[in-house]
C-alpha cells in the first residue's frame, strides 16, 4: 500500500487542496488541531511587537510617538484576533483574518522601515522575526506565500518612492525579505504537505477502523445467528432425544406386556387342559361305571354326575369361547330396545330355583329402579343378561346362609347395578385379581364350588366393551357387593 504517491497524485500543484470533499473535512481537522496554537502564536507575537517598542525608544527617537502608534493599532488587532479565537464562529474566517492581520503587522513595520531607513538593520530584524511567525500563526501555505509577496511588493513599491531611502538599502531590504519569504514559503509547503499526507493517511486508517468494524459487527452478527440456531437445533435434538426417550420406555413397556400376555397365554392354556380334564375324566369314567352299576339308584346316581360333569363342560367352553372372542376383537355388541323390569323378573325367577338357593335356602330378593313402563333402555340384552346371571351366580354360589339381593338405578343415562350377598366374602388382596382369568379365591373355602375361575374375567371384559366398569367391596366372612356400571340410553321414543 502506497498512501503518500496515491496522496501526491491527487493533490492541487499550488493550492495543496484535496480534490474532493476531504479538503473540507481536512480544514475543519486543521482548524480544531490549530486553533490553540493560533492563539499562542497571536499572543507571542504581539508581545514580541510590542516590546519591539522599547527599543523605538533608542532607534528611532524621532518617530517614537508615531511607531507608538503603529505598534498600539497593529497589538490591538492581534489581540482581536485573540479574543476572537474564542467565538463560535472563528473557524469560518480564521484563515482570512490572520491573513489581514499578518498584512496589517507587515504595514506597519514596512512604514517604520522606509521611516528610518538607516536603522535598515533593525527593521530587517524585525521583519525577520515577523516573517518567522508567520509559521505559528499556522497561516496555510498559500496564503502565507500570496501574503508575504504582497508585503515585499508593497514595500519596495513604498520604499523606492520614498526619497530618504537608499536605492542599496531597498535592494538589500528586498534581498532579505524575498530569501525569507522563500525559506518560509518551502517550511510552510513542507508543513502543510506533512499535515495533509498525515490526515489523509488517518482518513484511510478511520475507513479501514470503519471497515474493520463493518466486518466484526458482521462477524458478530453470523455468529449470533450461528449461535441462535444451534440453540434451536440443541433444543430440537434434545426434544429427540426426549421423545425418543419415552419410545423407547413404550417399547420396554410394550415388550413387557407381550411377555407378560404370552406367559398369561401359556398360564391360560395350561389351566384350561386341567379344567377341562377334570369333568372329562367324570363323563368318562362314569360311564364306563354304567355297566356296572348295581341297581337302578346306582345307574341313576352314575347317569346324574355324567350329566353335571357334561354341565360344567359346557359351561367351560361357552367361557373359554366367549373370552376368546372378546380376546380376539370379534364379540359384536349388539344393542335393541327391551324392557330392563323384564330382564331382572327374569333372573330372579331363574335363581328362585336354583340349587345352591333351594338347597342352602337363600333368601333371594331384588327391587327395580324405575317403574315398569319406564324401564325401556338400549343396550346389549343378552349381554347384559350374562353379566348380571355371572354375578348373582357368584352369589349364590359363595354364599351358604343368608340372603342375596340386587337392585339398580338408572341416573343420567348411567345404570348402576348391585348385587349383594351374605356370602364367604373375599380377602382384601385378593379383590382385585379375582377379574382376572382363571383367578379363584383362596382354595379351602370356596372348594366344592363349581367353578371356573373365568367368570368375572368375561364380566369385566363385556363391561370394559360396553364403556362400564366393575368394583367389588367385600368383607371374609360377612358378605360382598358387586357394583358395575354401564352408561345406557333409556330415553325411549316409540315413534
Ligand atoms: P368362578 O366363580 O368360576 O371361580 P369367577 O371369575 O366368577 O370364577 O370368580 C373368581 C373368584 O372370585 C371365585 O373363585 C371366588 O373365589 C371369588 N368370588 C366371586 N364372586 C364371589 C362372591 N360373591 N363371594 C365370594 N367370593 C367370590
Amino acid at each position: 500500500m502506497n498512501f503518500s504517491t496515491e496522496y501526491t497524485d491527487k493533490l492541487h500543484k499550488i493550492t495543496l487542496n484535496f480534490p474532493d470533499e476531504r479538503e473540507r473535512e481536512y480544514r475543519d481537522n486543521y482548524f480544531i488541531r490549530s486553533f490553540k496554537t493560533v492563539r499562542i502564536g497571536f499572543i507571542i507575537l504581539s508581545f514580541i511587537y510590542g516590546f519591539f517598542g522599547y527599543l523605538d525608544s533608542i532607534m528611532a527617537e524621532d518617530y517614537f510617538n508615531l511607531f507608538i502608534v503603529i505598534r498600539v493599532v497593529v497589538v490591538a488587532v492581534l489581540l482581536f484576533v485573540v479574543f476572537l479565537s474564542y467565538t463560535k464562529n472563528f473557524k469560518h474566517y480564521w484563515q482570512s483574518l490572520i491573513f489581514f492581520a499578518y498584512l496589517l503587522g507587515a504595514i506597519g513595520i514596512i512604514i517604520m522601515l522606509i521611516l528610518i531607513p538607516e536603522a535598515s538593520v533593525y527593521s530587517s530584524g524585525l521583519m525577520l522575526v515577523f516573517l518567522a511567525g508567520a509559521v505559528l500563526i499556522k497561516l496555510r501555505f498559500l496564503s502565507f506565500s500570496i501574503a508575504s509577496w504582497i508585503v515585499i511588493i508593497l514595500y519596495i513599491i513604498a520604499s523606492s518612492f520614498a526619497s530618504n531611502v537608499h536605492y542599496k538599502t531597498i535592494i538589500s531590504n528586498s534581498f532579505f525579505f524575498i530569501g525569507a519569504t522563500l525559506i518560509g514559503m518551502l517550511a510552510a509547503y513542507a508543513n502543510e504537505i506533512f499535515n495533509r499526507q498525515n490526515f489523509n493517511l488517518y482518513l484511510q486508517i478511520a475507513k479501514k477502523n470503519a471497515e474493520i468494524e463493518d466486518v466484526n459487527k458482521n462477524l458478530e452478527e453470523k455468529v449470533h445467528k450461528r449461535t441462535r440456531l444451534l440453540n434451536s437445533r440443541n433444543k430440537e435434538l434434545k426434544e429427540e432425544i426426549k421423545s425418543r426417550i419415552l419410545i423407547q420406555k413404550e417399547l420396554v413397556l410394550a415388550k413387557e406386556k407381550a411377555e407378560e400376555s404370552d406367559k398369561l397365554k401359556s398360564a391360560f392354556l395350561a389351566n384350561m387342559s386341567h379344567e377341562i380334564r377334570t369333568p372329562m375324566n367324570g363323563i368318562v369314567g362314569f360311564a364306563n361305571l354304567l355297566r356296572e352299576a348295581e341297581d337302578e339308584a346306582e345307574l341313576e346316581e352314575f347317569i346324574e354326575i355324567i350329566i353335571k360333569n357334561g354341565e360344567h363342560l359346557l359351561n367351560l367352553i361357552n367361557d373359554i369361547i366367549d373370552l376368546s372372542k372378546i380376546e380376539a376383537g370379534i364379540l359384536v355388541i349388539e344393542n335393541s330396545w327391551f324392557e330392563l323390569n323384564r330382564l331382572t323378573k327374569e333372573i330372579y325367577d331363574m335363581f328362585s330355583v336354583e340349587e345352591n338357593v333351594v338347597n342352602k335356602n337363600l333368601k333371594l330378593s331384588y327391587k327395580n329402579g324405575l317403574a315398569d313402563d319406564e324401564s325401556m333402555v338400549y343396550a346389549d340384552r343378552v349381554r347384559l343378561k350374562q353379566i348380571i346371571i355371572n354375578l348373582v351366580n357368584n352369589a349364590c354360589k359363595y354364599t351358604d346362609e343368608g340372603t342375596i339381593y340386587f337392585y339398580y338405578t338408572l341416573i343420567n343415562s348411567t345404570l348402576k347395578f348391585h348385587i349383594i350377598d351374605t356370602g364367604i366374602g373375599i380377602k382384601e388382596e385378593q379383590q382385585e385379581s379375582i377379574f382376572d382369568r382363571f383367578m379363584q379365591a383362596s382354595t379351602s373355602r370356596t372348594s366344592g364350588r363349581e367353578s371356573t375361575g373365568l367368570g368375572l374375567a368375561i364380566t369385566k371384559n363385556y363391561l370394559n366393551l360396553m364403556g362400564g366398569s366393575i368394583v367389588v367391596s367385600s368383607k371374609l366372612n360377612v358378605g360382598s357387593e358387586f357394583i358395575f356400571e354401564l352408561p345406557i340410553d333409556n330415553k325411549y321414543n316409540p315413534n
